[in-house]
């Protein structure tokens, strides 16, 4: 198995909404903002090269959205989606899955795009099978007030109508035998999280349930999680885990650092290292 690190580039978002109920006095700290309040995030997608398999997790926010929508994100940065994978000796033909760890539209608007000026749309991976699960599925496509937003049809929908869309029932044996999968529901409803052994170590694909190294003491939660308390559960839980195991996270947002270890202090779990993948 082979890990390649599929960057898609930059965005920015309020800093304040990225740390809930944070003061900017601590966050800005780790994460300092612009003038307009806005800090940087990456979209640092992850290809696992596994046999004849090519999986791709999550594909950033693509390049569908018009210009009033780009025009609150700030993309910036020289990756896109296309050159990283090209750079990792690919296509977009060669991708066999599109593992989606949740349908936010920073993590899986770059698989779908507009097909014609009509407006009709195509997958970007012709030949992949898309994956999601029940639950998410169904909140995702039939979304509550305070995600409708970050839920959008046009990135979501042409997956089912395409006929590529298939769904990961955590009860049943895992389509994908490479890795384990933790399920978070604090941020939105049945994230997925890949836990993946590599060169005898456990990467995992943090998501939004770490999404930089600024998020991980307890209280720092993200103001766009729908159930915060319950993040906060299951990120003292899986960090506990990423001490113990010793870890690698594989931070999809941080603008900075592609992964990190944790430890344990007197003060609770706390940032041990930080490196990128190619240093495994
Ligand atoms: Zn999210």
């Amino acid at each position: 198995m082979k890990l390649h690190v599929i960057d898609t580039g930059f965005f920015k978002l309020d800093g304040g909404a990225m740390f809930g109920v944070v003061p900017k006095s601590l966050w800005q700290r780790t994460n300092p903002a612009d003038e307009n309040n806005l800090c940087t995030w990456a979209m640092r997608c992850l290809l696992i090269e596994d046999g004849d398999r090519l999986i791709l997790i999550d594909n950033g926010i693509g390049n569908k959205q018009d210009a009033k929508f780009y025009s609150h994100y700030y993309l910036h940065g020289e990756a896109t989606l296309e050159k990283s994978l090209h750079a990792a000796g690919f296509s977009h033909q060669d991708i066999t899955d599109v593992f989606l760890s949740h349908l936010h539209f920073d993590h899986c608007g770059g698989g779908v795009k507009y097909k014609n000026s009509e407006g009709a749309l195509e997958l970007v991976f012709p030949n992949a099978t898309y994956w999601s699960n029940p639950d998410h599925w169904k909140w995702a496509t039939q979304p509550n007030a305070r995600e409708k937003a970050s839920f959008l049809k046009e990135n979501i929908l042409p997956m089912q109508e395409s006929g590529h869309l298939q769904f990961i029932d955590p009860t049943k044996p895992s389509p994908f035998p490479q890795f384990d999968i933790f399920y978070a529901d604090g941020h939105t409803d049945k994230m997925m999280v890949p836990i993946i052994p590599y060169k005898e170590r456990k990467v995992a694909f943090m998501a939004d349930l770490l999404p930089s190294t600024g998020h991980i003491p307890l209280p720092y939660v993200m103001g766009y999680d729908t159930r915060p308390l319950l993040t906060m559960d299951e990120k003292a839980r899986f960090l506990k885990m990423a001490a113990y195991e010793n870890f690698v996270l594989y931070l999809e947002h941080d603008a900075v650092n592609e992964c990190c270890t944790v430890q344990y202090t007197e003060k609770g779990i706390r940032l041990d290292s930080t490196f990128s993948l190619s240093e495994l």
